[in-house]
Parts: C-alpha cells; sequence; structure tokens
C-alpha cells in the first residue's frame, strides 16, 4: 500500500439505513476513505439519490436500494444486489433505527413491535445474510445507543431495551465470526443532531446537562469512529459496545 491509498480502497460495504442522518454521514465517510457504498433507505428516496450523486462526483462509488428493513426479504434482497452490482462484500453496518418515546401504559403494540423489528431484528438477519458472504476479516459494525446502558428520562423503556440487545448480539457475532478475522462491534453514540433527536427539539437542554460535554455530537464524528472500526488497523476490536457519548454515561 502506497503511502496515500486510501484505507477502505477496495472494499465494499453496506449500509442498512444510509440515507439521512448517522448513516449519511457513515456513507460519505466510508466512501472517502475508499470504499463503494451501497445504502438503503425506506422512505427517503430524494435523499438517497442526492447522497449517492454527491459520493459520485467526489469521484466514489455509490448504489442506493430502496429496502424496508421491516421485511426480510428486502434486506437479503439488498444484500444480494450489493454482491451483484459490487461483487464482494467486506464491511456491514447497521445503523437503520426508530425512537418512539410514550410512557409504558400507553405505548401502543405497533410501536412495540416496530421497534424491535428495526432496531433488533434487522440487524439480525443483516448480520445472517451478510455473514455468508463477507470476505476474511471483514467488519460488522452495529450503530446502537448509550441508551442501552443509561436511560435518564422516563419513556424510552422499550427503545432502551432494543439498544441493549444489541450488545449481546454483538458479543454473540464476534465469537460466531471470529475465526475468519471478522470483528463486530457496537458503537453507542449519546445525543447527535439529526431529524431523529434535533440539537433545537423539545428535549435537547434537558440532554446536555447530562453530558460532561454540553453539547451534541455531530454525524460526523460518529462516522470517523466507524471509518476507525473499518479499517485494517482495528482488527483486533471486537464484541465490544463502544460509548461515544460526550461523557453521557459517565
Ligand atoms: P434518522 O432518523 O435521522 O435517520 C435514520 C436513517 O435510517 C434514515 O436514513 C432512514 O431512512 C433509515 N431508516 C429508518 N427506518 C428504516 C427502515 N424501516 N428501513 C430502512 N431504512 C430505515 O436517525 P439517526 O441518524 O439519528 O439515527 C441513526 C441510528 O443511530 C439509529 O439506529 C439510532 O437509534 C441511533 N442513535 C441515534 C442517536 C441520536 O441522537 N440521533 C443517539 C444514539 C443512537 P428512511 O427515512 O428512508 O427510512
Amino acid at each position: 500500500m502506497t503511502h496515500n491509498t486510501p484505507t477502505l480502497s477496495g472494499k465494499v460495504v453496506f449500509i442498512q439505513g444510509g440515507s439521512r442522518g448517522i448513516g449519511a454521514a457513515i456513507a460519505k465517510r466510508l466512501a472517502r476513505d475508499g470504499a463503494a457504498v451501497a445504502l438503503t433507505y425506506s422512505q427517503s428516496a430524494q435523499h438517497a439519490e442526492i447522497l449517492v450523486q454527491e459520493i459520485q462526483a467526489a469521484g466514489g462509488k455509490a448504489l442506493a436500494i430502496k429496502a424496508d428493513s421491516a421485511s426480510e426479504s428486502a434486506i437479503r434482497g439488498a444484500i444480494q444486489q450489493t454482491l451483484s452490482t459490487f461483487g464482494q462484500l467486506d464491511i456491514l453496518v447497521n445503523n437503520a433505527g426508530v425512537l418512539a418515546i410514550a410512557p409504558i401504559e400507553e405505548m401502543s403494540m405497533e410501536d412495540i413491535d416496530r421497534t424491535l423489528s428495526i432496531n433488533v431484528r434487522s440487524v439480525v438477519i443483516a448480520s445472517q445474510e451478510a455473514s455468508k458472504h463477507l470476505n476474511d476479516g471483514g467488519r460488522i459494525i452495529n450503530i446502537g445507543s448509550t441508551n442501552a446502558e443509561r436511560m435518564p428520562f422516563a419513556g424510552g423503556a422499550v427503545y432502551a431495551m432494543s439498544k441493549a440487545a444489541l450488545v449481546g448480539l454483538t458479543k454473540g457475532l464476534a465469537r460466531d465470526l471470529g475465526g475468519r478475522g471478522i470483528t463486530v462491534n457496537n458503537l453507542q453514540p449519546g445525543p447527535v443532531d439529526t431529524d431523529m433527536n434535533p440539537e433545537n427539539g423539545e428535549f435537547a437542554d434537558s440532554l446536555k446537562q447530562l453530558m460532561a460535554i454540553n453539547r451534541y455530537g455531530r454525524a460526523e464524528e460518529i462516522a470517523s469512529f466507524v471509518a476507525y472500526l473499518a479499517s485494517p488497523e482495528a482488527g483486533y476490536i471486537t464484541g465490544s459496545s463502544l460509548m461515544i457519548d460526550g461523557g453521557f454515561s459517565a
């Protein structure tokens, strides 16, 4: 590798939920680091297309695929489409997630099922499908949440449960795939300024009081941690849930 070769040159990434927010920042960063990027979305076709054009205009390779993470066949189909377009798979990023906040007495069965379906079941399905194809030395990177370990307000029980499930899943998958040099990790962001959790939203001021660094994180800061975990340098980190939360859980 020459000094100027990008760290992910020749690698192929599949990002589940990559059209907006943290997922879009990850797509841009990994493309900048040299990877070909396939990303899924369920609703935001326009965001996905603009992002793909932006990556291509910067000289990168990108593909947007409409695939609802609530659908097993859509997830498996999107991974197959990535393989047929780019010819291989090296890195899976499970980013798609939803946040439903309500007192437990009032939370609908629909919201409970949807949270588990998008935040947990889709991660299992994508990991299973990707595992069949990931090259040796590959990567699975889940986007969990600091709320897996600290949920400092009411109404977030089901969301916290869904992100805590990823802690165990990550450990088990690390054991399943370690023999192939594939690492599996779970990044746990604190509040990050996105459509899901805008820095000017109703919870923002109280959340900032809970952090050692009293500001929201930027999606690009999460993406740079993902880029490190995806890189060859991070080959000895696996099974870990890693906080990137401005000290929210400190
Ligand atoms: P956003 O709501 O801003 O973006 C979510 C992304 O996931 C979009 O690209 C969206 O595309 C996609 N997505 C959502 N549902 C589906 C689905 N059913 N099928 C396919 N794609 C889907 O969220 P964030 O960027 O804020 O969050 C990303 C991840 O980070 C989530 O897992 C979230 O739980 C986690 N996180 C976020 C924090 C924050 O403060 N923002 C803090 C800690 C963790 P589309 O709209 O097209 O469906």
